[in-house]
Parts: C-alpha cells; sequence; structure tokens
C-alpha cells in the first residue's frame, strides 16, 4: 500500500508560494500512482503533481493530494543514433545533463537553472532565447500520461497528434506525465560573450544581433539606458573564462543584497544601486567557454518575484520604450535590474505562449532581499497593461492576474486545449486554485 505522509508543508523556490497537502506521496512505481488515483477518486480529492517546485507561481500547490515525482528518475532509453532520450517524468535537467553528456549528447537549449524536473519545465513552457530555437517542450518527441481514469496514454508527433499538441505544455491539468522522450543534438561547448551597450542601440540594431548570436538576449538596467549584450554561440575553443571574482557575483550578489534590502527604506536608490551595479560588474567585455548546459545555466542566488510575457517580436521596442516612458514620468515606480529580454521561434503547441508566432520575453524581477517583499504593485500593473496592448501571453510558471476571459483572447486554441481536458479529466482533479482561474 502507497504510504502519504501528513503534515507537509510546501514552498515553491522563491517562498512566495505554499500551501499544506493533505497527503504527501513520493511514488517509486506506476502502480503507486494509479493507486493514489484511485484514492482520490474514492475521497474526491483533488490530485497536484510536482516536480522541484521551482515555479514563482501559485501553479503547483493543492491543500488535497500531493504527488511529489522525485524518485521516478530514471533514465529509461538513449537512442545514440537517432539523438533521443527517454527518461521518467521526475528527473531533475541537472542529472539528466550529466548523462547525456556521457553519451555524447545535450539538450539544445535549457532555461536558466537545471534544478527543476522534466515534466515540470516543459508543463510550463520554459524558455531560454534563441530566434532558431523554440521553447523547451519544442523538443518533445513523445510522452506517456496517466490519465485521471487510469488509463495510460502514449502521445507523439504521430501516435495521437492531438494529445501531443496539448500535452507538451500541460500545465499539469492532463493527467500525471510518466515518461517524456527528448530529441538532442550531439553534445556541443558555447562561447558566451558579454559586453555593453545601451537601449537605443540594441533595440535600432535588434535584427542585426539576432542574426549575429545563435542565442542573443540582453539585459536591461531600468531607470537608465543601459544595457548588457549577451551572445551565446557554438565554438570548438577549450573551456576558459575571463570572468574575475567580481563577474563571478559572489560578492557583487552580497553586496546588492544588502543594498537592495537599505532601499526598502530609501525606495529613491535603486535608479542609483541599478547604475551603480551596472557600473560594477557590466561595462567591461567577458568571454566564457564551457560545456552547453554549464553556460545556458547561471546562479541565481536571490528569491525574488518575476514576470515574464511573450510579445510578438516585432512589439518588442514599443514595449520596451513604453516600459521605460512610464519608469521615466513616475519616479515613484521603481524597478530592480535587469530587465532580461529573450528569443524564442514560433511553434505550433496549444498553449505555448509562442502559439504560431515568434516572439520576444520581457521578464521583470522585484527581488526579495533577505526575505522582504518590496513594494511592487505600480510596476506590475504598468508592465501587464503594456504586455496585454501588445498582444502578450503571460508565462505559465510566473505571476499573471490573467483569466479564462484573457486566456480565451490570447490562444486561438485555448478552446480546443479545454475540450481535450475535459475529456481526460472531467471531475477536474488535476485542478487547483491557479488552474480555475484558467479555466473557470
Ligand atoms: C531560479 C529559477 C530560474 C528559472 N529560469 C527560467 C528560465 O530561464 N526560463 C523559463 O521559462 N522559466 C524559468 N523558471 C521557471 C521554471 O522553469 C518553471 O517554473 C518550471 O516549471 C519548473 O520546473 P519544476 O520541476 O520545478 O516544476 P514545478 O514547479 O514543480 O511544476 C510546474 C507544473 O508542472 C506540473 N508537473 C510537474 N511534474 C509533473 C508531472 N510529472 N505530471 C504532471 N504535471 C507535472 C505541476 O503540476 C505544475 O503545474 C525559473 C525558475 C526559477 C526558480
Amino acid at each position: 500500500m502507497v504510504h502519504g505522509e501528513g503534515g507537509v508543508q510546501f514552498q515553491n523556490w522563491a517562498k512566495t508560494y505554499g500551501s499544506s497537502p493533505e497527503l504527501y506521496f513520493q511514488p517509486t512505481t506506476v502502480d503507486e500512482i494509479k493507486e493514489i488515483l484511485g484514492l482520490a477518486r474514492q475521497k474526491s480529492k483533488k490530485v497536484k503533481v510536482v516536480g522541484a517546485g521551482h515555479s514563482p507561481s501559485d501553479i503547483a500547490c493543492t491543500d488535497d493530494f500531493m504527488i511529489q515525482m522525485g524518485k521516478m528518475n530514471k533514465i529509461l532509453k538513449v537512442d545514440k543514433e537517432q539523438k533521443q532520450v527517454t527518461v521518467e517524468a521526475g528527473i531533475f535537467l541537472s542529472d539528466l545533463n550529466v548523462e547525456l553528456s556521457k553519451h555524447g549528447l545535450a539538450l539544445p537549449i535549457l532555461g536558466a537553472v537545471s534544478d527543476v524536473t522534466a515534466a515540470g519545465v516543459i508543463g510550463t513552457g520554459t524558455h531560454n532565447t534563441g530566434i532558431g530555437h523554440g521553447i523547451m517542450a519544442t523538443q518533445v518527441i513523445a510522452l506517456t500520461l496517466l490519465t485521471a481514469s487510469g488509463e495510460i496514454l502514449e502521445c507523439s508527433r504521430t501516435v495521437n497528434p492531438e494529445l501531443h499538441q496539448a500535452a507538451c505544455v500541460h500545465l499539469g491539468c492532463l493527467g500525471v506525465i510518466l515518461t517524456v522522450t527528448f530529441q538532442c543534438v550531439t553534445e556541443f561547448y558555447l562561447q558566451e560573450t558579454t559586453f555593453p551597450s545601451t537601449l537605443k542601440e540594441v533595440l535600432d540594431n535588434l535584427e542585426s544581433h539576432l542574426k549575429t548570436s545563435e542565442y542573443f538576449r540582453f539585459l536591461w538596467f531600468p531607470h537608465s539606458d543601459n544595457v548588457s549584450i549577451i551572445y551565446q554561440d557554438h565554438t570548438n575553443k577549450p573551456p576558459s573564462s575571463s570572468a574575475n571574482w567580481l563577474w563571478d557575483y559572489a560578492i557583487g550578489y552580497y553586496l546588492l543584497e544588502f543594498l537592495l534590502w537599505i532601499s526598502t527604506f530609501l525606495p529613491f536608490l535603486v535608479p542609483w544601486i541599478n547604475r551603480f551595479f551596472f557600473w560594477l560588474l557590466f561595462t567591461g567585455k567577458v568571454e566564457n567557454v564551457n560545456m552547453s548546459y554549464k553556460v545556458f545555466n547561471y546562479e541565481c542566488r536571490f528569491k525574488q518575484h518575476v514576470q515574464d510575457w511573450a510579445i510578438p517580436i516585432e512589439k518588442t521596442k514599443e514595449a520596451l520604450l513604453e516600459l521605460k516612458g512610464i519608469l521615466e514620468s513616475n519616479p515613484k515606480v521603481v524597478a530592480h535590474y535587469p530587465v532580461e529580454v529573450r528569443f524564442t521561434q514560433g511553434d505550433n503547441i496549444l498553449l505555448s505562449p509562442c502559439f504560431q508566432r515568434d516572439s520576444c520575453y520581457m521578464n521583470i524581477i522585484m527581488y526579495r532581499p533577505y526575505g522582504k517583499d518590496v513594494p511592487r504593485l505600480d510596476y506590475w500593473l504598468a508592465y501587464e497593461g503594456i504586455m496585454k496592448k501588445v498582444g502578450g501571453r503571460p508565462h505559465w510558471a510566473k505571476a499573471h492576474t490573467c483569466t479564462r476571459r484573457d486566456f480565451e483572447k490570447m490562444y486561438p486554441s485555448f478552446q480546443k486545449f479545454c475540450s481535450i481536458r475535459e475529456k481526460l479529466d472531467p471531475r477536474g482533479m488535476f485542478l487547483n486554485g491557479y488552474l480555475e482561474k484558467v479555466f473557470y
């Protein structure tokens, strides 16, 4: 009999949301998961499956049954010829990266961190940057899903293709993802080059930057014109780093946290802090060569609130300049650095924020120095207003105030996804508070 623990407190990585599941399960087999779903059906309980709990929103919270997939983390098959890997859904990408490397393979793109799970990253539409690359879910060749009724469904681009089109960005609401098959590439090294610029320059020459670097992104330092450009490109050079101790952030980060904490009492300091840190860390050219996953990933030390919407790529300039204008004309609205701007290729996944259009993701943050929340409502509303105006779609894992009515307008195939969900889970077993706002 599978054992569910009571009294477990769940908290997401940023410690911004939590819940108290009535029973917390860590199954080791599919039969155990079936048993948990059976118990949930019998007792009319909701079920939330979680990976690493890294989502900054409350998408992974529940007070009913929680299934944590950490013990279903095996690599099931490596097909070196096709360069494909099949994994259990709870595997951490940090473990997968190392194992793939032993076979001379790698994922073609990763988000900023790898201590997240295979099913978790695809489920929320995790992305990075590179206009020739889609969100991570576009790498999914096939997956298997255990539905609310206990049935196991397989889908791929050829088997059950409609389900596949929905399940790649599943939001955790279609069932329990059991396995995922990813398309990989031959392992590769990346050269990262970081250099300073201005907002005007980068916006005026966006096309050229997008063409110059395969994985191009930039950081804008709000309340200033400062921009740090980051190019990442394939290389045959051996690993090296021109980073210095400040660039390694260890000291910079601790100083930043202290100064941001001071600024919670003196908010007018924030623009100066943004400029100071640009000067301290980002005015030189820095190069770094390493294995791809070591370059894609970077240290995220601070807990933070985030929003990250995908907007049509042609709206990038308009949206950023409007945000800049709002900050300039409302000096009381403060914004922590950076605004991270990334670019992603359009795809055909029903609830992908990049559905059928190349997109620009604009990620804004407000840190929580020493766990203290900084007022952000005005900044958040100004940003959301712009994002909606230019036709944006919010990241599923991050903060937003949208409801079904918004999503119906944003996603041409929203209704199609809803029909698939309602068919697979008519009783709404896999819904929670966050998802009810999306679907009701
Ligand atoms: C420090 C940090 C850096 C980040 N960087 C990026 C970034 O660069 N780009 C980006 O796009 N996002 C980024 N994110 C967001 C992150 O990638 C997503 O929140 C991702 O979903 C986290 O994976 P997880 O395993 O923690 O999923 P969780 O947060 O545990 O779950 C996410 C969703 O997936 C569902 N789920 C998980 N496993 C299963 C399963 N087996 N079956 C069914 N449903 C399941 C859950 O129910 C939930 O709905 C970052 C987050 C943090 C904290």
